[in-house]
């Protein structure tokens, strides 16, 4: 039976001004499991019943690239075992080593990136592995096959430069809807889709408990949306809530919310 497993990358060791997303994967652990809500999807996947999915399985981690060498290690042993991974960050910095192991697994990767930021920083402050240049080294090491970004509403003028010279396909916050076009995912393709979601794409309104808050985001409502259209996703991470940050566990409840549901995109009926 395939199996799905959620790993816990409890780093912030890569993050340029704060390092509390650490504390994230067991903070959205306590608030999917506290009673407040159920534990059916929007899909009616039954999670409580479902016997096809593990619970939180911590990866080991470190500074530098040696703790990236052990995330890339941790996630490929998952995937070897054939189940497919969620990733619950830590900062960003995490989908590289993550989308580094699914790409030994999956050619031709598409990934589906939501966040305020494009993250496409040769180096920021002097760290080529920041959490502001994980999808710089993603894409010049030939991880993925698209990159599409949506949410975006804080690029500098590097970070497009860098956007245009990986073929990045870029969709702003004040455009986001035309993700919905019928040319951008051809549902033909058998090209392997991977989700990351950066929760700084929400408003802050939505969702105070990250580093960066940048105003002018997304609904949960209008990610949900997106995230219901997508073709089948085959791996995920979900990163970035700095529980230090957060008010009365309200952004904690809303990764809770997103782990549920890409879980149940995930698993599918
Ligand atoms: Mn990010
Ligand atoms: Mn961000």
């Amino acid at each position: 039976m395939t199996t799905l497993r959620v790993l816990a990358l409890s780093t912030g060791d890569n993050s340029s001004f704060h390092p509390g997303p650490a504390l994230a994967p067991e903070r959205i652990w306590q608030v999917l499991f506290n009673g407040a809500a159920n534990l059916t999807t929007e899909t009616g996947t039954d999670l409580g019943v479902r016997t096809d999915w593990r619970t939180l399985h911590p990866v080991a981690t470190g500074p530098g690239k040696q703790g990236f060498e052990a995330i890339r290690r941790g996630v490929r042993d998952s995937l070897d075992l054939g189940s497919s991974v969620l990733c619950l960050g830590g900062d960003h910095a995490i989908s590289y080593p993550a989308v580094a192991a699914h790409a030994e697994r999956h050619r031709n990767l598409t990934i589906v990136h939501f966040d305020a930021h494009c993250d496409l920083y040769d180096a920021y402050d002097g760290n080529p592995y920041s959490h502001g240049s994980a999808f710089a080294r993603i894409m010049e090491n030939g991880h993925a096959k698209r990159l599409i970004q949506i949410g975006i509403r804080a690029a500098t003028a590097h970070q497009l430069e860098q956007a245009r010279r990986f073929g990045v396909e870029i969709y702003e916050a004040c455009r986001w809807r035309d993700v919905f076009r019928s040319d951008i995912f051809d549902p033909h393709s058998a090209d392997p889709l991977y989700l990351s979601l950066d929760l700084d794409v929400f408003d802050p309104a939505h969702a105070p408990g990250v580093s960066h808050h940048e105003p002018g985001g997304l609904t949960p409502r209008e990610v949900f949306d997106v995230l219901h259209a997508l073709p089948r996703i085959v791996g995920a991470d979900l990163v970035e809530l700095n529980p230090e940050r957060d008010h009365a566990d309200m952004t904690a409840a809303l990764a809770a919310k997103c782990v549920k549901e890409l879980l149940g995109l995930m698993l599918g009926d």
